[in-house]
């Protein structure tokens, strides 16, 4: 029997993170994406061998590897950057201490 297996490398856009740029200095827009290289047999995916993530500056176009933590937390920045620019500002009101009235 034949055993047609190889690798195939799916690649995810998570976020676009805005940071300076190490290469051409500029705070740019950086597309974080994560590779994922799947083991298949018979070109049916099957597990997970390598997660690779990366960021890549939309001015320069340099790329940078990242561990997974520093992937999540650039994740985590770029989702909380989105809503931050859409939504005004959270005013708050200040809390005045309901007290009953003392007539003693
Ligand atoms: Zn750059």
């Amino acid at each position: 029997m034949l055993l047609i297996w190889g690798y195939r490398t799916r690649v995810l856009q998570l976020a676009m993170v805005t940071f300076l740029c190490g290469r051409c200095g500029n705070p740019a827009a950086h597309a974080l994406r994560k590779a994922v290289m799947k083991f298949t047999l018979f070109f049916i995916p099957l597990f997970p061998i390598n997660v690779k993530y990366t960021t890549q500056c939309t001015f320069c176009g340099a790329t940078n590897r990242l561990t997974k933590e520093q992937a999540l937390q650039a994740e985590a920045q770029g989702a909380s950057q989105q809503p931050a620019m859409q939504q005004p500002p959270v005013q708050y009101e200040p809390q005045v201490a309901q007290q009953p009235p003392n007539h003693s």
